[in-house]
């Protein structure tokens, strides 16, 4: 088999796990807890890890093996694991290397769960936290401490879509010897590779955008080998592994996963450009329009602008309800990453229990609209979005 590098495209098509003596096209289901052995010899060494192979599915899984190898090729990772959500990405990653004692720099504008993680489990645990605003990367600096073990952010943030120059952070990373931990869930590997940028661990929600269609939830966490080695071994005694049905879908749907961010893009900066131009909004924020504050780093590290799009209906909280009221195609969920557009209200919804300074310094206004732009067609989700507007 050749090792040469192919078209991300073309590695999202052609990674499979080998076949079986059916000599099936389409990779099958192996929805089986267990392996078997031959004798026990090939047992003992299996147990000892000198013969690579599958044992039992907590560990691994032939399809959550070939899940895992699409992320790494597409991520330019040497290794990875995966998980029943992004969420049990998030915490084993952090439970594998964070000790009692331990300190984290976050971003402030992080995912509602992983911040109540932060803020309601660290302290028992005692690990801090100290979080730096989005638009204060030069503080940074500043809240490292002798302590201090990750640098942890997301890019583009949730829900405000501000960008964060993984580069500058991975440099600071760097001085400090820190971990860079990038949730790169908004971008998928399609738009963006941190670990380019210097980032050591990357985490994906594969239930987002990987799976695209809102049908099974997933996560992953890829890095370098001793790093991904460490999780490994913290989960297969924790448990949080991806089921092998979880992992066959969301393989079949990382297929498809260029053609379908590219239209996801070109819906997402259209509407951008239209809500632009209308009055009853107050300002738009998506990271390829020349007016987001940090175009220049989101055109250096993205290869598209992702498929969310924030922004502020005059009129505030009653302006917001207004909104949301007569929105009629478009789904009102929580929810982002599927193939039907969905508009979200985070002052009411995922970003409710934030504290209010830390919801001001993530930029999220009691007006503020997420939209996250499915593959409608467009004309159909503006007019959506018009006449709720106009009404
Ligand atoms: C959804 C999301 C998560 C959590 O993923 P689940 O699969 O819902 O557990 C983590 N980070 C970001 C940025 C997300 O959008």
């Amino acid at each position: 088999m050749s090792k040469e590098k192919k078209h991300f495209e073309t590695e999202a098509v052609r990674t499979q796990s080998g076949t079986t003596q059916y000599s099936e096209h389409s990779v099958p289901l192996y929805l089986t807890s267990g392996f078997v052995f031959d004798d026990a010899e090939e047992m003992r060494a299996s147990f000892a890890e000198e013969k690579q192979r599958d044992l039992y599915s907590r560990y691994s899984n032939p399809n959550v093996n070939e899940f895992v190898d699409k992320v790494c090729k597409m991520e330019g990772a040497e290794s990875g694991f995966a998980f029943a959500s992004g969420m049990a990405a998030v915490f084993s990653t952090f439970a594998t290397f964070l000790n009692a004692g331990d300190h984290v720099v976050s971003c402030s504008s992080v995912f509602g769960a992983t911040h109540g993680l932060f803020t309601k489990y660290f302290p028992k645990w005692n690990i801090e936290c100290s979080y730096f605003n989005i638009n204060e990367v030069e503080t940074v600096e500043r809240l490292i401490k002798p302590n201090t073990k990750f640098i942890y952010a997301e890019t583009p943030t949730n829900p405000g879509v501000d960008v964060l120059d993984l580069e500058f952070l991975s440099t600071i990373c760097k001085r400090h010897n820190l971990l860079l931990v990038i949730d790169n869930c908004f971008a998928t590997p399609y738009l963006q590779n941190p670990i380019k940028y210097g980032a050591d661990l990357v985490i994906h929600s594969a239930t987002k955008l990987m799976d695209g269609q809102g049908r099974v939830l997933g996560g992953i966490t890829v890095g370098s080998k001793a790093l991904i080695r460490e999780i490994y071994l913290f989960s297969r005694l924790t448990g949080p592994a991806m089921s092998p049905f979880n992992a066959w879908v969301l393989s079949k749907s990382l297929e498809t996963l260029a053609i379908r961010v590219e239209k996801h893009c070109e819906n997402a900066i259209k509407l951008a450009e239209y809500l632009e131009k209308h009055p009853k909004v107050k300002w738009v924020k998506y990271p390829f329009l020349k007016s987001h504050p940090k175009y220049d780093i989101a055109k250096k590290q993205m290869r598209l602008g992702g498929n969310i799009v924030a922004f502020e209906v005059e009129g505030g909280l009653e302006g917001g309800r207004n909104f949301f009221d007569n929105i009629k195609m478009c789904s009102l969920s929580a929810n982002l990453g599927d193939s039907r557009t969905i508009v979200t209200h985070p002052a009411s919804t995922t970003h409710a229990k934030v504290e209010p300074e830390v919801k001001a310094s993530a930029g999220i206004t009691d007006g503020m609209v997420r939209c996250s732009l499915g593959l409608e067609h467009i004309d159909d989700i503006i007019a959506d979005i018009e006449q709720a507007l106009n009404s």
